[in-house]
């Protein structure tokens, strides 16, 4: 796709019949033609090939060390689903690659489904994991093999830090829990107790959170999801390095 076309097939699918002046649409890359001449010479590109026309969501860089790099999060029609694109980079000569947030009605109704299914497969992901860590006021039983806490029992009084156990590395768990008839708590590793007692998860409230978190946040945060830990950041908690040049419209 050449600069100066007036009609041409965006990535779903559609006719685009907009006039190209210059830079500044979905995202241009410097192709093979151009010429070193023109590379040298601070002129436009000579052969700028455009792609994700009307499919261009936001943008954000990545600031490394000694490099950052451009990106661009695009609706890719052919997997259906928000995608990064670094369209430039420090690490390279790149100054004829730019990007502008262009995505169409169609694309943008397309992305927050896409957001929402994310955030719902996400915080699925941590009810059901949440439902699983013997909190505070929760019924445990123990599971331990052998000594005098097998089989018992009880609710847990008390969740706090293994400071034994635990090191610079990993943290560990223990409990108190308060056993019926029992005068003092009985202290376990918090990996060796089972919830008895978990809410059910209300799938309902889950669907409303991921509808609310995808409307709020944006593609950016739920493009993230997937790589949080696993009691990762929350809706709008994505590193700041997202955050830089994401959703503006200026043309890098
Ligand atoms: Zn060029």
């Amino acid at each position: 796709m050449r600069l100066g076309s007036r009609v041409w097939v965006t990535r779903d699918g559609r006719m685009a019949t907009r006039t190209l002046r210059g830079f500044g649409m979905a995202i241009v890359m410097c192709g093979d033609d151009c010429t070193t001449e023109q590379k040298n010479s601070g002129h436009r590109c000579g052969d700028p090939q455009l792609s994700y026309v009307g499919a261009v969501l936001a943008k954000y860089e990545e600031n490394h060390y000694d490099d950052s790099d451009f990106c661009a999060l695009v609706w890719d029609a052919e997997s259906e689903s928000v995608t990064s694109i670094t369209y430039a980079s420090t690490r390279g000569w790149t100054y004829h690659n730019g990007a502008t947030v262009d995505a169409s009605p169609g694309v943008l109704a397309a992305a927050q489904v896409w957001a929402e299914d994310r955030w719902t497969a996400e915080l699925t992901r941590r009810a059901e994991i949440e439902a699983t860590i013997p909190a505070k006021g929760k019924t445990v039983r123990s599971m331990t093999k052998r000594g005098k806490n097998v089989g018992i029992t009880g609710r847990v009084m008390w969740y706090g830090v293994d400071k034994y156990k635990s090191d610079r590395f990993v943290t560990y768990y223990r409990v108190g829990i308060k056993v019926e008839g029992e005068d003092t708590l009985r202290y376990l590793s918090a990996d060796s107790v089972q919830v008895i007692d978990a809410e059910p998860i209300d799938y309902a409230a889950i669907t409303e959170q991921a509808h609310h978190a995808a409307r709020s946040n944006g593609v950016r945060s739920a493009y993230m999801s997937g790589w949080g830990s696993v009691m990762g950041p929350l809706p709008g908690e994505y590193p700041a390095i997202f955050r830089a040049t994401a959703d503006s419209n200026a043309t890098n």
